[in-house]
């Protein structure tokens, strides 16, 4: 325990005046929230824009030629209005002149999506009284670009833990030649946990617009329960299958340091929100599952050929294919004679006959089936492990339903299952499942 909290903000907790002062008082109810992460200002309302997008906007102008400053008069006028509001000592038109002039002579992408969390952090650091942290100087990337672990992990514990409270930009680092670099989208999430594993933080906040993880999604299910806890591992199972809240990379260097996340909502602070918790944490629910979660258009191809079993290098050969023409597989569940492709059908676009053509001359099945628009369902949880019954009351809740199931995979860690319905049948499917296991 060192009594720190490293809490992360995302765009929506930062888009207006408002939604800062939340953001103030959130911060400074704990003493321990030494450490703050900003993402660039979100969306206000559903037609609204992203300052990262207007940014990349801005960027693309200026690659094609074509003057960009009415898109960046609009990011102007975002952080007038912010600093205005807010009523700040930053002398944002300077800055804003700055980038536009950098903009304005061909700075990189990831310079210009970058500004938004910069300019965002110098806000929110002068508004809290907190001091400024330019990640550049902490978050380093390789000459190839790939994250370096070890050299920010030690230069973010000297440079922070010297430091009461700071604010750090999410988002970014920088190069070996000082060049700035951007993590993939949503990647304030990443900076976040990097900042937590680096100082040592007890727990690393990720203040959202949602009270955390829901059971199943909710324009599914109506009112779906709340997550409290989910293990790591579970969510990566739940977010690969489309429960989207966090980026996946986020999860990596807590993991390893066994700090916690708690996702929360900036709109609703005192709701408890959910736990992400260490792997061997025991369940307390056993016998239960943690969430559903599913996707739409896949396409499954089935081969079929006698003797399958014993004939070695049948499966490489088939997935040679695939290599061969730039596909990846989702699963490969298998039986004697058979063995299956699942695929996502935008993979397969404008490629599946040339696939089942190659497959024909390379492994000369004895048939080869294809059942296209699949959707798969994933139940997912720890509470599964070396309990009976689970998957008996998952079919069964899908036999009531009358769905038929096409394709059953289980995960060998035990902690999901996975189903295959009709495109036609998913929701109905992810309500059963959901219904049979909430009660
Ligand atoms: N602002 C960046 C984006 O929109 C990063 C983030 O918000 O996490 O992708």
């Amino acid at each position: 325990m060192n009594n720190i909290i490293v809490a992360k903000f995302g765009g929506s907790s930062l888009a207006d005046s408002n939604q800062f002062n939340k953001v103030k008082s959130i911060a400074l109810a704990n003493e321990k929230r030494r450490y703050i992460v900003p993402s660039a200002p979100g969306k206000r309302y559903k037609e609204d824009h992203k300052i990262t997008d207007l940014l990349y906007l801005c960027h693309a102008h200026v690659e094609q030629n074509i003057p960009f400053g009415d898109v960046f008069s609009v990011i102007e006028n975002r952080f007038l209005e912010l600093v205005e509001e807010l009523d700040v000592t930053i002398d944002i038109k300077e800055y804003l002149k700055e980038i536009k002039t950098n903009i304005a002579q061909g700075a990189s992408a990831d310079y210009t999506a970058s500004r938004g969390e910069y300019l965002n952090g110098l806000i929110l650091a002068n508004f809290l009284k907190y001091e400024f942290v330019d990640p550049v100087e902490i978050i380093f990337f390789n000459e190839k670009g790939i994250f370096d672990e070890e050299r920010t992990q030690r230069a973010v514990s000297k440079k922070l833990l010297k430091i009461d409270k700071a604010v750090i930009p999410g988002f970014y680092g920088s190069m070996p030649n000082g060049d700035v670099r951007t993590f993939s989208r949503g990647g304030s999430d990443v900076t976040g946990s990097i900042i937590a594993r680096g100082v040592n933080a007890d727990l690393y906040e990720n203040w959202t617009d949602v009270s955390g993880f829901l059971m199943a999604d909710p324009r599914i299910v109506e009112n779906p329960k709340n997550i409290k806890n989910i293990t790591y591992r579970e969510l990566r199972e739940l977010s690969y299958m489309g429960a989207t809240v966090l980026h996946e990379e986020a999860i990596f260097p807590v993991r390893k340091a066994s700090i916690p996340i708690n996702i929360k909502n900036t709109n609703s602070p005192d709701d408890e929100g959910t736990y992400i918790i260490n792997d061997l944490s025991p369940a307390s629910y056993a016998g239960s599952i943690t969430g559903v979660a599913g996707k739409k258009d896949f396409t499954i191809i089935t081969i079929e050929k006698s003797m399958m079993n014993i004939e070695q290098g049948y499966c490489r050969r088939i997935l040679s294919v695939l290599e061969d023409n730039n596909v990846s597989f989702e699963h490969i569940p298998s039986g004697v004679d058979t063995v299956s492709l699942v695929i996502a059908q935008s993979q397969l676009d404008g490629k599946l006959e040339r696939i089942l053509k190659e497959i024909e001359i390379k492994c000369k099945p004895d048939s080869i089936d294809v059942h296209p628009d699949i959707a798969l369902v994933a139940v997912v949880g720890i509470g599964m492990l070396r309990t009976i019954g689970i998957s008996a009351k998952i079919f069964e809740a899908l036999a009531k339903e009358d769905i038929n199931v096409t394709m059953i995979s289980q995960g060998s860690s035990e902690i999901n299952i996975i189903v295959g319905v009709e495109n036609s049948n998913f929701e109905n499917a992810v309500r059963a499942i959901y219904n049979a296991f909430s009660k």
